[in-house]
């Protein structure tokens, strides 16, 4: 048996895979047609192959369960119409195995041994080609395993490939959910494009009315720019002369500063031409009648610094006519009943000036009871009532005022002392009747003097010390339901404490303005005046006469002045004497019967007039 006829036998395979097998370049079927199932049981087949003809049908290998790709399983047997070509292995010819067998006689045991030798040659005939046939079929086998291990790894491979495909698959599923939501997403930008387009058509429109807009602004721009050159310009011109204006005020400012310093000199020298100490005398107009009933004052018509006081003294024998009696008297100013009293402060307000310049000021009231001190230092509530204390508080806040301008700030402290029987009492005081404090006068520099609990009260306007003058008053007159004119046995003491600063030059001054309502000067009988009385009548002449005795040794530049004899001239120590200026106006009575007390009044008066008391200078820093 050739191999041709061996390969004949085996299945035709499509495909390349097929051709590996087939060498004879024999026409190629459909591997799945030309498949036939072979019954494998070559024992069985071999038995009837040795007995018949070759089997016309073609013996197939079973094929293998997936018969996709035929993998060489053989055909055994191979079609008659290509017997040519494939002849069965141990094909016997068919005459002389079947007919000599059934024609020889029985004795031909010759021939029938020739016979069987002939049979057993077939048959070992067709075992050789059962064996050929079995090792090509284990070739075969082993070709099917092996082509089963490519077809697995195959199939290992494509399943690995399905895997790959069914998790592209997913990931494509993911993709086009994915690319849903992107459509979706694109219809949304879809629309907002839309809207986009309609509200970039309208911002278009906007646009455009901006554009023009703009160029209207530009336009208006340019011209204002071009204004704002011509301001500028101008600004320079302005700023230029501002320099100049600065430069012409600074200067300015500089000669007012010397101006005023220069005032305050000239001022001052003014005022010590005047007298540093000066006596103002006031007749009070009669309260009932008539004013030129008063016949015993006085006045002379063109002097207004002359009194003469008159008195018809009766003849005592009778003999004699009646003699006029005359006491002439010259004060620095005398005012007649009708003076009112802006008139009468007119002549102290360059004594406040000189307050506020830094001069110690000192304001006394002196003459009795009744004869007009209170009226003239506080007067009555209508403006042109007011005396020298709301009147020097007033001006004292309008020129601090204008001073402020020139770079001058003052602060003021007010106080009100009352001293009754050389006690000091304070009339600032706002707390409980019985627990009045005690106060003591005390030396605290050489210029300096504080009393101890007493209100002290800083004021910024004319109102805050007009309430304080009516606090005053009201304690004032609560004291005096308990004694009788209370006030008229009392000095009372107004102090403005003045501290001015100015800034710009480092200068300062310090002063203080003392307006004193003294108690009532006149005279009482030793013999009418008892206990208490008398006390209070002792204690206010002493008060007085020491007022007079320090005066009198401040005017001869004693080397000791008594000022510890009495609490006012103590108290009142620093507005006295070298450092300030004193008036003193004596207050007098128009009726006749005061006669006396205008008399004692007055001579009390012209001694202080007399008195020449030292050049005071400012307090300054
Ligand atoms: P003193 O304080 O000296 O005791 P007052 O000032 O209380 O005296 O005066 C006594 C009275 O005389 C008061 O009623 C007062 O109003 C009145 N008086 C005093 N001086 C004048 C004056 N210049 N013009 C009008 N009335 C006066
Ligand atoms: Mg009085």
């Amino acid at each position: 048996m050739n191999k041709e006829n061996t390969t004949s036998r085996l299945p035709v395979m499509s495909g390349k895979r097929a051709h590996t097998s087939s060498t004879d370049g024999e026409q190629q079927q459909p591997a799945q047609k030309k498949m036939r199932k072979v019954d494998i049981e070559p024992p069985q087949r071999f038995r009837s192959a040795a007995s018949v003809a070759p089997p016309r049908r073609p013996v197939a290998v079973k094929a293998p369960a997936k018969p996709l790709r035929p993998t060489g399983a053989a055909t055994v047997a191979v079609a008659p119409a290509r017997g040519d070509q494939r002849k069965p292995v141990a094909a016997v010819p068919k005459a002389a195995a079947g007919s000599g067998a059934s024609r020889r006689p029985g004795w031909d045991l010759k021939g029938k041994v020739s016979d069987m030798e002939n049979k057993v040659q077939n048959y070992q005939g067709k075992i050789k080609s059962a064996n050929q046939e079995n090792e090509y079929l284990k070739d075969s086998i082993t070709k099917a395993q092996k082509h089963k291990a490519e077809i697995e790894q195959e199939n290992s491979g494509l399943k690995k490939r399905l895997r790959n495909c069914e998790e592209e698959l997913v990931k494509l599923a993911t993709v086009k959910d994915d690319l849903e939501q992107t459509s979706k997403e694109r219809d949304g930008l879809k629309k907002d494009l839309n809207k986009l387009t309609e509200e970039h058509k309208v911002l278009e429109g906007l646009r455009d009315h901006l554009e023009s807009e703009l160029r209207n602004i530009q336009t208006q721009l340019a011209i204002q720019t071009s204004a704002l050159g011509r301001c500028q310009d101008s600004l320079k011109e302005s700023q230029e002369l501002a320099r100049n204006l600065e430069e012409t005020v600074a200067h300015q400012r500089e000669e007012l500063h010397l101006g005023e310093m220069e005032r305050r000199k000239l001022h001052n020298a003014i005022q010590e031409l005047k007298g540093n100490i000066r006596v103002f005398c006031r007749v009070r107009p009669l309260l009932t009648g008539n004013q030129s009933d008063i016949l015993h004052i006085q006045l002379p018509a063109h002097d207004n610094k002359a009194l003469t006081l008159a008195k018809m003294e009766e003849s005592h024998t009778g003999r004699t006519a009646d003699t006029q009696k005359s006491y002439n008297f010259s004060f620095d100013r005398v005012f007649g009943p009708r003076a009112v009293q802006r008139e009468v402060f007119e002549e102290i307000s360059l004594l406040v000036q000189s307050a506020l310049d830094g001069y110690n000021v000192c304001c006394f009231a002196y003459g009795q009871t009744g004869s007009g001190k209170t009226f003239t230092m506080e007067g009555s509530d209508l403006e042109e009532l007011w005396g020298v204390i709301p009147r020097a508080v007033q001006q004292i806040f309008k020129s601090a005022k204008a001073l402020r301008e020139q770079g001058w700030q003052y602060t003021f402290t007010a106080s009100f002392v009352e001293i009754y029987n050389e006690t000091l009492r304070d009339l600032l005081y706002t707390g409980k009747p019985n627990k009045r404090p005690e106060h003591e006068i005390r030396k605290i520099s050489s210029n300096e003097i504080t009393v101890t609990n007493l209100t002290y009260q800083k004021v910024n306007n004319e109102d805050e010390v007009h309430n304080l003058i009516m606090l005053a008053n009201q304690n004032r007159s609560t004291a005096r339901t308990g004694m009788n004119d209370h006030s008229s046995r009392s000095h009372s003491v107004f102090q403005l404490d003045i501290e001015g600063q100015n800034s710009d030059r480092d200068t300062k001054c310090k002063s203080t303005l003392c307006l004193v309502d003294l108690a009532g000067s006149e005279r009482v009988q030793k013999s009418q005046s008892q206990g208490d009385r008398f006390k209070e009548m002792t204690a206010i002449n002493s008060s007085l006469t020491n007022l007079g005795i320090v005066i009198a040794a401040l005017a001869n530049k004693d080397s000791f002045v008594p000022y510890r004899n009495s609490k006012l001239t103590y108290l009142l120590q620093n507005c006295l004497g070298g450092n300030s200026k004193t008036l003193m106006f004596v207050n007098i009575s128009p009726e006749e019967e005061s006669f006396s007390e205008s008399l004692n009044s007055l001579r009390f008066a012209s001694k202080v007039n007399d008195c020449v008391i030292g050049t005071a200078s400012a307090n300054r820093k």
